[in-house]
């Protein structure tokens, strides 16, 4: 028989899957505690239950735990950059930033990804498969285990499409705000999408408080076309409907993400229609000077373009923030680490 993901099972279902095998609640939910509150990476770990129910436990669940294999810190900020093993061998990349305000982890949704976008990284492999809810919790259970920091702000910004793996998705953000976990504050969660239009209307009507950030990257259909296939699939104007439909069910701001490549998407011209679009959604824009990769030939806006075009949108009664590069010294975009790791692999097999 296959073993079951107990780090997948919410509160409820630990309970009840418990007293299917005949404990008594107080056990099930000294085992949720282990896993989701005292980050044990195994059962053996859990030293308030005997030897025999651990071995128990052992024979019939799988305990998730990712493996760090390469931690690196960055000289100029602190930023560390995780890449975890799991248990099938495949690798996945987070991101822990640490600002005044608290530590932020980026945690990844997919091992890959099937979107495509042109300026990055994480998608050059495709997509292998999506990660269960015990993955996407753990690269925050083990970098708070590690690092005895508590982490009180979490990202899905690294690699995947998080609405490509939406009911794990969900399911993730349930048991980190649950109050017999984390119990991170909804309002402390960015899920950021690339915009798969019908996702966001579901998710708009799980009236959650996390915010949601949506990957603009153009201005106008053809240049968003240019750089993000999703966009022959939904328009950008149904996109930004969406995201005013996500407002309005939730009350949160939106944020857009605009990547400057430059000499692509950071003229006058950009800057102008990107107003227009935007000027009547009640979002932040967050502005991030495109990371290079040596796949491709994208480069970064020149630091005078970059300030003019947060000026400008300032003007236009925006509120704008350029994205500070955390751990520039480290690999810090989106799949870059991840992708190193896999082609040093690649070398050492051939
Ligand atoms: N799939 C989701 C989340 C992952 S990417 C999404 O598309 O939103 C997180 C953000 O980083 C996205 O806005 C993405 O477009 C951006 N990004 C990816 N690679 C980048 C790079 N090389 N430079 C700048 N931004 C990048």
């Amino acid at each position: 028989m296959e073993k079951k993901d107990l780090k997948s099972m919410m509160y409820d279902e630990v309970l009840e899957e418990m007293a299917q095998i005949g404990l008594p609640s107080f056990r099930g939910k000294q085992i949720y505690s282990w896993l989701h509150e005292k980050l044990v990476p195994e059962f053996e770990q859990m030293s308030n239950l005997s030897k025999k129910l651990r071995e128990q436990l052992e024979d019939t669940y799988i305990c998730e735990s990712l493996k760090p294999i390469e931690v690196l810190t960055s000289e100029i900020d602190g930023t560390q950059k995780y890449l975890f093993q799991l248990s099938d061998g495949n690798v996945i990349e987070s991101v822990l930033m640490r600002y005044k305000h608290g530590n932020s982890v980026c945690i990844s949704s997919q091992v890959g990804c099937r979107m495509g976008c042109r300026f990055c990284a994480s998608t050059i492999g495709g997509l292998t498969r999506n990660l269960r809810a015990s993955e996407m919790l753990d690269q925050i259970y083990r970098i708070q285990a590690m690092t005895g920091e508590r982490v009180s702000n979490v990202v899905v910004m690294g690699t995947g499409e998080p609405m490509d793996n939406y009911d794990n998705l969900l399911r993730f953000i349930h048991m980190l705000t649950d109050e017999h976990g984390l119990n991170i504050s909804q309002r402390n969660i960015t899920v950021s999408t690339c915009g798969i239009v019908p996702r966001m209307y579901e998710l708009a009507e799980e009236k959650l408080q996390i915010t949601l950030a949506l990957s603009l990257h153009g201005s106008n259909q053809e240049k968003r076309k240019s750089l993000m296939p999703i966009a022959n699939k939904y328009s950008i104007t149904e996109v930004i409907q969406a995201c005013r439909n996500y407002f309005e069910k939730t009350g949160r701001r939106i944020t857009f993400e605009y990547s400057l490549v430059g000499g692509v998407n950071d003229t006058e011209e950009d800057v102008r229609e990107l107003c227009s679009l935007v000027k009547d959604v009640n979002c932040h824009i967050n502005l991030i000077p495109v990371n290079p990769i040596k796949e491709r030939d994208f480069k970064q806006s020149d630091k005078k373009v970059i300030l003019n075009f947060k000026n400008k949108l300032e003007k236009c009664g925006i509120n704008v923030t350029i994205r500070r590069e955390m751990g520039r010294d480290i690999n810090g975009a989106c799949g870059q680490l991840r992708k190193s790791y896999m082609d040093r692999a690649k070398g050492e097999e051939a």
